[in-house]
């Protein structure tokens, strides 16, 4: 156990990891990883490890091509293994509305410089032959998308800031953030105190409860996710693009020889951690594998091989939605020295190593290198009732891949 630090990170998945990747890279070294659980074990290594270029706003499309440049250094930069693979993607859109959405990214991405166009569907069953045409109104494919191997990120990122000479400090407990005179003071663990200035609070699933221990509110809420990997099956081959439908929220992706597919429920599953227990482990999440089934059915005239094929590996976590579907990053007011890393939005891991780099050029030069203002926690000053959070948060969710 350590007595001080310039800096504690709260959680070792891809975002506290990522952060303390970049913190010793750029600045102090004295920086500790704190984590309840074994390293990088929750719900990053869990995630599809898809990373979409052709986001809703500019500067989630800016964050993500910085997070792909990084991602595609990786090993370079941690000396740690990362399998990726650039697929592309194709976007199906089915009814009129979302024709609107499919218009309005490539819009945007060709405007950003992303390898983005509209294409035939009978063009995109030619890309990826398990998506037929049936059904399928427009079809965006996006040349930079690619995918990865989730397990890899935050583990990779945690011994890289180890060799670089920060603190792992696994099966450690945060349980109170000490704030003195408005100012953080410590970090205290049911190891000990840790004295501190800075901490970023990257807590996944539990990064409300943390903060909720000093008084801070983050709206934001623990959301059950869920995928299946299939069999191997031929024709699946690394290459082929994903998939993403809009409105069933349904996409698919190669994984080892079969096909990783998964989905976004309508009426999405939350949780309240506290009551989960302190031992809780997100590999205790419970599944349900009805929900993706009924999204496998949603699509069975696109993609009928989801239902066809063997179920090989179930798996899920917990992500945090926000009711906006951003992010939450940066300081929070009134508590000088506490940045929060947090609000996922079921996407934190592809761009956690942009956001680790912002996060930790904030921390160490006093301001972000991009301007993340749209991110901050400062967004919701006003009340946020936890009734229209969950209205709102579910809201995103089942509308993840856009609505018109
Ligand atoms: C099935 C599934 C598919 C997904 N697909 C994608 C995808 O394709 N692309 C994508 O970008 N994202 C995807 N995601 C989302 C992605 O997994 C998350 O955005 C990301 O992993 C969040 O990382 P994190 O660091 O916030 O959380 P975690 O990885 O959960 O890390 C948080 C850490 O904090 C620790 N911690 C908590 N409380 C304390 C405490 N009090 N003291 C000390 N440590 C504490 C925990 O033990 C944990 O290790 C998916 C998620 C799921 C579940």
């Amino acid at each position: 156990m350590i007595d001080s630090a310039d800096v504690v990170v709260i959680g070792s998945g891809g975002l506290g990891a990522a952060t303390a990747f970049s913190l010793v890279r750029h600045g102090p070294r004295n920086v500790a990883i704190v984590d309840k659980h074994e390293i990088a074990s929750q719900t990053s290594p869990r995630a599809a490890g898809l990373m979409s270029h052709a986001r809703t706003s500019d500067l989630m499309v800016q964050l993500v091509t910085q997070a792909g440049s990084n991602l595609r250094r990786f090993t370079e930069d941690t000396g740690q293994p990362l399998d990726w693979t650039q697929s592309g993607s194709l976007k199906v859109a089915r009814r009129a509305q979302d024709v609107d959405v499919i218009e309005s990214d490539v819009a945007r991405g060709d405007r950003l410089g992303l390898d983005v166009e509209r294409i035939s569907p009978d063009e995109a069953h030619r890309l990826n032959p398990f998506l037929q045409t049936k059904g399928v109104l427009a079809v965006m494919r996006v040349g930079d998308d690619l995918y990865f191997e989730p397990s890899q990120v935050a583990i990779g990122f945690a011994r890289g800031a180890e060799a670089g000479g920060a603190t792992l400090l696994p099966h450690t407990t945060v349980t109170r953030v000490d704030i003195e005179d408005g100012e953080v003071a410590a970090v205290e663990t049911d190891r000990g105190t840790i004295r501190t200035r800075v901490v970023v609070d990257a807590a996944g699933a539990w990064t409300r409860q943390v903060a909720e221990a000093s008084g801070i509110h983050i709206p934001i809420l623990p959301t059950r996710h869920q995928l299946f990997v299939t069999e191997p099956l031929e024709g699946a081959s690394a290459d082929l693009p994903i998939v993403r439908v809009v409105d069933a929220a349904v996409y698919v992706r190669p994984c080892d020889g079969g096909l990783l597919w998964g989905g976004f429920e309508a009426d999405p599953h939350f949780f309240e951690v506290d009551a989960l227990g302190a031992s809780f482990q997100i590999e205790d999440t419970p599944l349900d594998a009805e929900v993706l089934l009924r999204l496998g059915e949603q699509v069975a005239e696109q993609l009928p091989i989801l239902l066809e094929a063997k179920v090989r590996e179930h798996r899920g976590g917990i992500p945090t939605m926000t009711g906006d579907g951003e992010h939450i990053v940066g300081p929070v007011p009134g508590a000088r020295g506490f940045f929060v890393a947090g609000g996922c939005n079921v996407a934190g891991l592809s761009v956690s190593p942009a956001i680790g780099e912002a996060l930790a050029a904030w921390i160490v030069d006093g301001e972000p290198p991009i301007d993340l203002a749209p991110l901050s926690i400062t967004r919701f000053a006003e009340p946020y009732p936890e009734e229209r959070l969950e209205r709102d948060a579910a809201w995103q969710y089942r509308h993840f891949y856009g609505a018109a």
